[in-house]
Parts: C-alpha cells; structure tokens; sequence
C-alpha cells in the first residue's frame, strides 16, 4: 500500500468502514510508516474534538453534495504547474480533494460540530478552519518555503489576484516558515505560514472589495482560534491552536491599526 492509498482510506478506516482485508493493509502500513502514522493520529484527536465538541450543527446538504462531487473527480496531479494549468481550467485542485477529504471526515459523522464563542457560525470560518487543519497534515503546510518574505512575497505573483502582506516578525518571536496556495469560498487565496514556538499560525487573505472593518473578529472552535478582519481590501483570517492572547498581538502586528 503507498502512503497515497493510505492517507485516501483513513477517514473509512477509521470510521471502521472498510473490509477487514483492506483494513489489515492500513493497520500494516500504518505501523512501518511515521508519516501516515502521524496523519491518522491527527485525524483521530481532531474527529474525537469535532464529535466532543458542545454545539452540532448538520453539514448543509450542498457542501455533502459538493464533498461527494470532489471525491469523484479521482485524477491526481501531482506537478504543480500542472495542477495549477488545470485548476485555471476551472478543474478541481487537488489541495481542494485534500481539503475536502478532511472536512468528509469531519462530516463522517453526520454531523459537523463547531463551538463558538463569539461569532455565529458560517461556512467561511468553517472552510478556514478546515484547510488551518489540512495544512497540519505531513507535507501540505507550505508550498515555498523561506523565512525570508523577498523569496516567499513574490511567490504569490500570478498565482493570486493580490499581493499579501509578509511582516517580517522572527525578532518579535513569530518566525515565517513560508507561503502555500489554498482555496477559501470559492477563491484561490494565499496563506502566509508562521510559527510560534510549536504552534502554527496560519494567515489567510484575499481580495476582497468592501469597507474596511476596524475591529477585527475572534472565534474559537475545538482548541483552534480564528481572527478575521477587513484590510486594504483584503480579507484576512488568522488560524491557529496558539493561545488567543499572543495570537491577538500577532494580529495587531499583521493587520496595522487594528
Ligand atoms: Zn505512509
């Protein structure tokens, strides 16, 4: 079994819907593999926080309909022009088969449960939450990699329709790791990776036209924390497991005159 095969089959295998034969396969290339090892592990704790969680919500029957529609487009690209040629033909992006993997498993159980404690739900946060989550995966936290922002800024030149900001914070204790291409609400968006001693902290942003908004928005769902603003005309979400004191200074050092 490859660990492409493995990773496909552990939402099932979890959820203990695969044939006993097949299951064995996982159980076998799970024990001699750290990587996939790693990746059920974190699926695992993440599908037992989504179901100990305090509030459910039933996932909405478009984004089930539009899940199964993903998983059946089964071509895997695995270059990126490539990918990005096919996703410029309007073709579904791998990184989106990914993400929707993890929010199937997420809606594995019928349900998709979200605490919140100061915003209503809705299924921007929901998405940004979901790909925070993907990107912890082995492999998909960053598509360049630099803690230096000339190498990591220009990568996002005719991949998105706008140029993100990258802060430079290594000195103030939020060294950059890189930047990755994802997809949010329909949009390709760019997603700017910093760390905090072990934590990641992920900043989404795209264009996104409208009045600026001064006080920037905070929600916690499952031990993650999402702050969301309007800046520059862009649209930014900040996604991480960090502690939401130091996440809000690092928000105030990102989005200025917040
Ligand atoms: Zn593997």
């Amino acid at each position: 079994m490859t660990c492409a095969d493995c990773l496909d089959t552990l939402g099932p295998f979890i959820d203990g819907e695969l044939p006993p034969d097949e299951a064995a396969l996982v159980k076998e290339h799970l024990g001699g593999c750290a990587d996939c090892a790693a990746a059920h592990r974190r699926l695992v704790e993440t599908s037992s926080r989504v179901k100990g969680a305090l509030m459910r919500y039933q996932a909405p029957d478009v984004l089930k309909a539009r899940i199964r529609a993903s998983l059946a487009e089964t071509a895997r690209e695995a270059p990126s022009q490539r990918a990005v040629a096919a996703m410029a033909r309007g073709r579904v992006w791998p990184r989106m088969l990914a993400a929707a993997a993890v929010v199937a498993m997420m809606c594995s159980a019928a349900t998709l449960a979200v605490v919140h404690q100061r915003t209503p739900s809705n299924s921007i946060e929901q998405q940004v939450l979901a790909s925070h989550i993907r990107s912890l995966l082995p492999g998909h936290l960053t598509d360049v990699a630099s803690n230096d922002q000339h190498n990591v800024k220009p990568w996002f030149n005719g991949r998105v329709n706008m140029s993100p900001d990258v802060p430079r914070l290594d000195s103030l204790g939020f060294p950059l790791v890189g930047g990755r291409l994802d997809y949010v609400d329909g949009h390709n968006v760019a997603a700017v990776v910093y760390t905090r001693r072990q934590h990641v902290i992920n900043v989404f942003s795209w264009a996104s036209p409208g009045p600026a908004e001064q006080t920037a928005a905070v929600s916690s769902a499952n031990g993650y924390h999402l702050i969301r603003a309007r800046h520059n005309g862009l649209e930014i979400w900040i996604a991480s497991d960090l502690n939401e004191s130091e996440l809000e200074n690092f928000a105030r050092m990102v989005i200025p005159r917040r």
